[in-house]
């Protein structure tokens, strides 16, 4: 059951509802399958198809006598009667499914006596992990359904209007950003409120181009209270993406290289200032007005094992000041906001914290990314388990030893943003 919660989550990581199935025969995985309906768009591609279809080609046999299916919800009637049809021995499920469940919620095709093959059933293995993911994403799912109807109904300024027409858009869910991201076909509008943030990255969006590959702005807007930034789309792929997390090595040389390109800027002329005597102001103010995010904190940052609260996060932040080297520090250099081809960086977004900073802000931020999306943090990476990705990468690309101390002091220092 271990392994077909292993497929639900695969069905999770693509919007889909997580449902998981394998098929085991003399005590191996003969078939697996995960709920790609909607990714196909295809009705047949139900978990429990999908793994007896990949079974009987294993067994060179459509029947499995023998074999157990294992599935994180209670089968429909199609998959069911497939079940019988393959006169699999025995069905062990996790959760029931009152609405359309066919092993015993509204029918039990798994066990009529009328028809000439009857199935073991055992229920409720597992159920609570399973129930549990199935809750997470309905809830999720609510809360992006509206987000979406709300932000369909949005006002744009007449400008933006005029310049998107009537193309068609997606709206983009990866990151953690709190502004809300419209993808066209060559275009991108990046909407939020209109804060010190917004103001600095389009200012920085202008310093840096032809500087740096960055978007290229069509227009910025005011309105209401927010920003409505309409830009180019990157060229490459995010680093986040599949390929590069396959690639260590070559993701490692690509954000260092990335940093590099920073760092090589002249930042005699540069308009925005991110050293730490002004970014301690800004956290300070953060803590003040209760802007500090306490629900997306590193573990031990606070409590029995950290600080007792932000304000002594932030006393122990200004005694302990370090050195800075300063450099042009893109502020939130993490995975999801440079884009690549190969090795060569061909976007850098989200620029809202970028200006003359230590570069070990960068480093900080972009070791502790890799981190998070190696070890699966994100749901988006929930079934990739990505074994060989080394710590000492990224420093040696950049040719420089790690120094703990400095990296553990931005990261602190990004809890109260
Ligand atoms: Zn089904």
């Amino acid at each position: 059951m271990k392994e077909a919660i292993r497929q639900a989550k695969k069905a999770y990581a693509l919007g889909e509802v997580p449902i998981g199935c394998v098929i085991v025969y003399q005590g191996k995985i003969i078939g697996r399958g995960y709920n790609r309906r909607n990714t196909d768009k295809n009705t047949l591609a139900h978990a429990e198809i999908t793994a007896i279809n990949k079974a009987s080609k294993k067994m060179g046999d459509w029947r499995l006598e023998g074999c157990t299916l294992y599935v994180t919800l209670e089968p429909c009637q199609m998959c069911a009667g497939a079940i019988v049809q393959a006169r699999i021995d025995e069905v062990v499920m996790a959760c029931m499914n009152p609405k359309a469940g066919c092993g015993g919620s509204i029918l039990n095709i798994l066990e009529m006596p009328e028809f000439n093959h009857q199935v073991k059933v055992v229920r409720g293995v597992l159920e609570e992990e399973c129930s549990a993911m199935l809750t997470n994403f309905f809830k999720e799912l609510r809360v992006r359904v509206k987000r979406e109807k709300e932000l369909r109904k949005m006002f744009l300024p007449e400008k933006i209007r005029e310049l998107i027409a009537d193309e068609k858009y997606e709206i983009d869910n990866i990151g953690m950003s709190e502004s809300s991201v419209l993808k066209f076909k060559n275009k991108i509008l990046k909407v939020q409120e209109y804060n010190e943030e917004a103001r600095n990255e389009y200012r920085m969006l202008q310093y840096l181009s032809g500087k740096l590959p960055v978007p290229l702005v069509y227009a910025h807007e005011i309105s209401n209270g927010k920003s409505y930034l309409l830009m180019s789309k990157c060229e490459g792929e995010m680093a986040c993406f599949h390929e590069y997390m396959e690639n260590p090595a070559i993701l490692c040389k690509l954000l260092a290289n990335g940093l590099k390109k920073l760092w090589s800027i002249d930042i005699s002329d540069c308009p925005s200032d991110q050293r730490l005597s002004r970014k301690l102001v800004s956290a300070e103010y953060n803590i003040k007005n209760g802007l500090v995010d306490l629900d997306n904190v590193e573990p031990d940052t606070f409590g029995e094992n950290g600080f007792k609260d932000p304000a002594e996060l932030l006393q122990w932040l200004y005694e302990n000041k370090p050195e800075e080297e300063l450099v042009l520090s893109h502020g939130d250099y993490c995975l999801p906001n440079i884009f690549g081809i190969h090795d060569e960086v061909t976007g850098y977004i989200d620029l809202g914290r970028a200006g003359i900073a230590d570069k070990w802000c960068d480093i900080a931020l972009c070791y502790r990314s890799l981190s998070h999306n190696y070890g699966g943090k994100y749901k988006y990476h929930a079934n990739n388990t990505y074994l060989d990705y080394d710590e000492s990468c990224l420093f040696r690309e950049l040719g420089i030893k790690s120094n703990w101390e400095k990296i553990r002091y931005y990261i602190l220092l990004d809890e109260l943003f």
